[in-house]
C-alpha cells in the first residue's frame, strides 16, 4: 500500500516525467479486476482524457492526483502506477493505460483493491466523496500545516480515549497517508506498543509520537519510500523498515530483545517487547 512518503515521491516523479504530455490513447479495464473502483461510467474516461495535457501532480495522503486541464485523475493507495518510455515493453495486465503523443504511457494496475478515478475538476460526487475530500483537505501529515497543536487536537473527544493507539492513528483516515505500513516503525521510534490505549498516554508520549511521525515519514521520503513499494519506474524504495516480516525474530538494534508479531485488528502488528511495553 502506498502511504504518504511514497505518494509524495510518486507525485514528484510524475511532475518530472509526464507533466506537459498530451493524452492520445486511453484503455480502461483492459484486465477485469473485481476490486477496482472507477468513477462513474468508465466509457466516459476516454472522452474526458483524450487530447488533454497533463499538468501538476500532487499527493493527498496516500493518493496521487493529476490535474489534466478540466479533468482530474486520482489513483488511490492500492494502485501500482508505472511510467513506460516509448520503447519499453508494456505489462499485459492493467486497469487504466494513458498513452501520450510521444508513445510513452502511464499504466495503473490495482493490487488487492484500489480506486482509479477520472472526473471533471471540482465535481467529485458519490459515496466516495468523504474519503476523497478527507484525504485532500485535511492537513497533510508531511507538511508544516500538520503541526503539534493540530496533532494534539486529534486526541480530543471521549471516543478517542477508548481506542488503542493503532486504531486511533491508522484507521478511519484520521491521518490520511498514515496506515499500517508506516505505523510499525513510527510506534517503534516513539517506544509505544500498538495496543496501548490512547487514555494511557502521557503528554510527553504524545509529543514523542508526533516527533516520530515526522521523523520516520521524512526518512522514508528521503530514501524514496519503503523497500516494499516501487516507484514510477518500478524501482523499490531505499527505506528498510525496522519492523516487518523481514525482521521478525531478529534482535532489536536498540535493546536486544526479539522482534515479535501478533495479529491485531485484522492485520499484523510488529513490535519490540523491550522498547514498546504494553501497560
Ligand atoms: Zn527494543
Amino acid at each position: 500500500m502506498i502511504e504518504a512518503p511514497e505518494a509524495l515521491c510518486l507525485a514528484e516523479q510524475l511532475n518530472r516525467t509526464i507533466k506537459g504530455k498530451r493524452v492520445t490513447d486511453v484503455i480502461v479495464k483492459n484486465t477485469p479486476h473485481r476490486f477496482t473502483f472507477f468513477y462513474g461510467d468508465t466509457d466516459e474516461y476516454e472522452k474526458r482524457l483524450s487530447g488533454k495535457i497533463l499538468k501538476r501532480a500532487c499527493a493527498h495522503g496516500g493518493m496521487v492526483e493529476i490535474d489534466a486541464e478540466e479533468v482530474r485523475l486520482v489513483y488511490t493507495d492500492g494502485v501500482n502506477l508505472r511510467y513506460y518510455g516509448p520503447e519499453e515493453k508494456l505489462p499485459a495486465k492493467h486497469q487504466l493505460l494513458v498513452g501520450f503523443e510521444d508513445q510513452s504511457c502511464l499504466v495503473a494496475s490495482v493490487r488487492m483493491y484500489g480506486g482509479i478515478w477520472c472526473f471533471p475538476t471540482g465535481d467529485f460526487e458519490g459515496s466516495l466523496k468523504p474519503y476523497y475530500e478527507s484525504a485532500k483537505y485535511k492537513p497533510q501529515v508531511m507538511t508544516d500545516a500538520f503541526d503539534i497543536s493540530y496533532f494534539m487536537g486529534l486526541f480530543k473527544g471521549k471516543e478517542q480515549e477508548k481506542k488503542s493507539i493503532k486504531a486511533f492513528l491508522a484507521t478511519e483516515q484520521m491521518i490520511p497517508g498514515l496506515g499500517n505500513g508506516v505505523l510499525q516503525d513510527i510506534l517503534y521510534h516513539a517506544r509505544i506498543h500498538p495496543r496501548s490505549k490512547v487514555s494511557s498516554l502521557s503528554f510527553g508520549q504524545k509529543e514523542r509520537l508526533f516527533d516520530a511521525i515526522k521523523l520516520v515519514l521524512r526518512e522514508m521520503y528521503c530514501l524514496g519510500g519503503r523497500n516494499t513499494e516501487t516507484d514510477l519506474f518500478g524501482k523499490p524504495g531505499g527505506y528498510i523498515p525496522h519492523l516487518s516480516k523481514a525482521t521478525l525474530g531478529s534482535r532489536c538494534l536498540s535493546c536486544g530483545e526479539m522482534i515479535l508479531k501478533e495479529n491485531y485488528m485484522g492485520g499484523s502488528i510488529y513490535y519490540c517487547p523491550g522498547c514498546q511495553k504494553y501497560e
